[in-house]
């Protein structure tokens, strides 16, 4: 890989600086605490998309017709580095810009295309994924969401479950079996699911961090039209899988911008308890440090192999697991530096930075569960990295 960037990326950057310096919203740009009160959050950062967008930001490298900028892969990856480095807010509507959009992309008809992607990319519809079910989460072929044809619709009934987003959702992009003959991963099809539909009921759930991201979604006799069947069907497993991948690469690529700014502070942390004299605190910061720009420099390399038109791989799993392992220790550290002060959160007098890395650490378990959970990573990395036979 050639790590010094072409006249044109040096010039995006630049840019990009200039735009972020500029806009740059107040309270952002240091180390901030992300307030608990989702609705005000989402509403700013809505807001704050709709800007991003304006000035040609969202959507990088989707086709310029449908509303994207027609960049090139390495200047979303600049952009995530950047907005890393100024501490910004990242852009909202995550699943629809990194999984569900780049699929329609990929798979979805035209009228799907014109229809759906450019009120992604200004976030007049917020898009949800739901694949997981309480009995489906790490085996998702064995979902048992059910959509049966019925003329030109087709009936959806079942449960989801962790949908993320699904309160605020304009559409859900979903995974249902069309066909319980057929064997588990062949029997699968993906729909785009008006939320509004009657027969739809969706109950919050709560996080250990206090927000409510998450929901249950129950799907009653819910009537869809044909015409919102994504890819062929019967062959949801391969367009499923095909957003798991988008999921996987788009979390890593933030993941890895985070870790390095989440380590300066910790550094900084660690200097302002007075901790870093202590040679075992040293020790273990090091070991952060030296891993990150280890697992940093495997990411690039996956990179380099997606900038050479080759798909992303089973090494994914490497990067994915090393930057949300890291990411972890990085936390816990933070909360041992803090001794008895670790125990206060957001909104105590007396917390650190106002809980911002008690709020960290709670949030950051999910790293290692969320698009495919540690234990699934290693089996991938054993399997279809080392070779090694099936556990
Ligand atoms: C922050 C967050 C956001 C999410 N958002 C969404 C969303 O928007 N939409 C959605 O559909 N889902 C979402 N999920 C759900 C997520 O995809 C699942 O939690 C994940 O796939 C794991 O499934 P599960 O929770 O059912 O755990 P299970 O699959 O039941 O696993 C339980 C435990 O068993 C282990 N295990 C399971 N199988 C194996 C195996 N073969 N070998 C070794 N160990 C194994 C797992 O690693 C885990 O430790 C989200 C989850 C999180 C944490």
């Amino acid at each position: 890989m050639d790590f010094e960037l072409t006249e044109s990326e040096k010039r995006f950057r630049d840019t990009l600086r200039q735009w972020l310096r500029e806009n740059l919203p107040p309270g952002w740009g240091t180390t901030v605490f992300e307030p608990v009160d989702l609705h005000e959050k989402v509403a700013f950062l809505k807001e704050w998309t709709r800007k991003l967008h304006a000035a040609g930001y969202v959507g990088l490298s989707w086709p310029k017709e449908y509303g994207g900028a027609g960049a090139t892969l390495m200047e979303q990856v600049i952009f995530n580095e950047e907005i890393a480095r100024f501490k910004a807010p990242t852009p909202y509507n995550a699943i629809a810009l990194g999984m569900v959009g780049p699929t329609l992309i990929e798979v979805g008809t035209e009228a799907q295309k014109k229809r759906y992607l450019p009120k992604m990319l200004t976030c007049e519809e917020i898009w949800c994924q739901g694949y997981s079910e309480p009995g489906a989460g790490s085996d998702l072929a064995s979902l048992q969401t059910r959509a049966v044809p019925d003329g030109d619709e087709f009936v959806i009934t079942g449960q989801k479950v962790w949908t993320s987003y699904a309160h605020d959702a304009a559409f859900c992009f979903l995974l249902a079996r069309t066909d319980p003959q057929a064997p588990k991963h062949k029997g699968l099809s993906c729909f785009i699911v008006d939320m509004k539909s009657p027969g739809i009921t969706i109950r919050p759930l709560r996080q250990m961090t206090g927000e409510a991201e998450f929901n249950e979604i129950f799907f009653d006799h819910v009537r869809v039209p044909r015409e919102n069947l994504v890819g062929e069907l019967n062959n949801g497993w391969m367009v499923g899988i095909g957003l798991l991948m988008h999921e996987r690469a788009t979390t890593s690529i933030l993941y890895q911008a985070n870790l390095q700014v989440l380590l300066q502070d910790l550094m900084a942390l660690a200097k302002r308890q007075g901790r870093h004299r202590d040679p075992l605190i040293r020790q273990r910061l090091a070991h952060l440090y030296t891993a990150a720009e280890a697992i940093k420099l495997f990411g690039y390399r996956c990179l380099t192999k997606r900038l050479r038109g080759q798909p992303p791989g089973p090494e994914g799993s490497v990067h994915r697991l090393g930057l949300t392992r890291l990411t972890q220790q990085a936390y816990e550290l933070a909360m041992e530096l803090q001794g008895p002060y670790a125990q206060l959160m957001h909104g105590s007098p007396y917390a650190l930075q106002d809980g911002m890395w008690q709020f960290g650490f709670l949030r950051s378990r999910a790293a290692t569960i969320a698009a495919g959970t540690a234990e699934i990573q290693k089996n991938i990395i054993a399997e279809r990295v080392l070779g090694l036979p099936k556990g």
